[in-house]
C-alpha cells in the first residue's frame, strides 16, 4: 500500500506486550506506542483533529497559528503546518530540548522560547498577551480548551485500544498533560466497560516530568476533570529517580526507549500490574520515545 501524504500516517499505532517488563505473577502489561505516529509522540492525533476542525469551520483566515506547548504538540503542529501551508508560531520554555527546538525550525515554525522556571504556564501567559494584543493577526488552538482534542482520543486512541484488546482489559495508565488523551481514552473505554479502571499519571505541584503537569496549577487545564479517573498516580520529587529506573529498565529487558511521560506511566502500569495479578491486563499509553531526551536521560 502506498499512502497518499506523510500526515495521513497519523493514527492507528501499534500495541506491543511488554513480556519481560511485566512483573512475575502480574497483570499483563500492554504498551500503545504512540512515537510510531509521523511527528513522533501522540500529540499528531490532537494537533490533526484541532487543525482539521479550524480549516472546516473556515476560520484560519490567512492568520498565524500561535500555540503554547511545551514540545510535542509544536511539532505536530509544525508538521501539519508545513503540509497544509499555513503559519505558525511556537511559544515555549527555554528548557525545551535541543533536539525539539532544532525539529520546530526545520519544519518551517517560528519559535519564542519563555523563563525556564515558568514553566508552561510562562508560555501560556505570553500566547495570551499575544493573542490579547493582535487578535486580527493570530489565532490560537488553545489545546487547553479545544473540544476536539479530547475528541481525538475518543476516536481514535480509545478506539483502537478496544480494538486492539478485544475490548479485554482491566485498566488503563495515562499521562496528564492537556488532559485531552486520558478524558478522550475515558471516555472512550467506560462506553464500552464502566468496569475498566482508568489511572492518570501527573507530577504533584512543584514536580517536573516533562510532558505531563499539575492540572490544577495556574492557566490550568479546562479539559482536565477528575471524574473521568478513578484515580490519579500523583508523582512526588522520589519518583522521578523511579521514572529513570524504569526507563533504564524497559531500555535493558525489551529493547524499547521511552520518553519521561512514558517512564511514569509505566511506573504506575507497574503498580497496577503487581495489584491486579496474573491473568488480567494493563495498557499503558506512551506518549513518545526517549530518543527526544538524550540530553535528559
Ligand atoms: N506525554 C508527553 C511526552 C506529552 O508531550 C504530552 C502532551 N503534553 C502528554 C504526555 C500528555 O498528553 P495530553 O496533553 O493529551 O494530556
Amino acid at each position: 500500500m502506498i499512502h497518499q501524504s506523510y500526515v495521513s500516517l497519523i493514527g492507528n499505532t501499534p500495541m506491543v506486550r511488554l513480556r519481560r517488563f511485566t512483573p512475575q505473577g502480574g497483570a499483563d502489561i500492554l504498551a500503545k506506542v504512540e512515537w510510531f505516529n509521523p511527528g513522533g509522540s501522540i500529540k499528531d492525533r490532537a494537533a490533526l483533529y484541532m487543525l482539521r476542525d479550524a480549516m472546516e469551520k473556515g476560520v484560519l483566515d490567512g492568520k498565524v497559528i500561535v500555540e503554547a506547548t511545551s514540545g510535542n504538540t509544536g511539532i505536530a503542529l509544525a508538521m501539519l503546518s508545513a503540509y497544509y501551508g499555513l503559519k505558525l508560531l511556537i511559544i515555549t520554555p527555554e528548557t525545551v530540548s535541543r533536539e525539539k527546538l532544532k525539529a520546530l525550525e526545520l519544519l518551517g515554525a517560528s519559535v519564542m522560547l519563555t523563563a525556564g522556571e515558568e514553566g508552561t504556564a510562562g508560555a501560556i501567559r505570553l500566547k495570551n498577551r499575544i493573542m490579547s494584543e493582535s487578535p486580527e493577526r493570530y489565532i490560537s488552538l488553545d489545546q487547553f480548551r479545544n473540544p476536539m482534542n479530547p475528541l481525538a482520543h475518543y476516536y481514535t486512541t480509545g478506539a483502537e485500544i478496544i480494538r486492539q484488546t478485544n475490548g479485554k482489559f482491566n485498566a488503563l495508565v495515562v499521562g496528564i498533560g492537556t488532559a485531552g488523551t486520558g478524558v478522550g481514552c475515558a471516555m472512550r473505554v467506560k462506553e464500552h466497560d464502566r468496569g475498566i479502571t482508568v489511572i492518570g499519571v501527573a507530577p504533584k505541584k512543584g514536580v517536573v516530568v516533562p510532558g505531563i503537569r499539575y492540572p490544577y496549577d495556574e492557566e490550568a487545564t479546562e479539559i482536565y476533570d477528575e471524574k473521568y479517573f478513578d484515580e490519579i498516580r500523583w508523582l512526588e520529587k522520589d519518583d522521578v529517580e523511579r521514572i529513570r529506573d524504569v526507563i533504564k529498565e524497559v531500555a535493558t529487558k525489551e529493547g524499547m526507549l521511552v520518553g519521561w511521560s512514558s517512564g511514569a506511566v509505566l511506573l504506575a502500569a507497574k503498580e497496577a500490574s503487581i495489584k491486579l495479578k496474573e491473568g488480567k491486563a494493563v495498557v499503558a499509553v506512551l506518549a513518545d520515545s526517549g530518543y527526544r531526551y538524550l540530553d535528559e536521560l
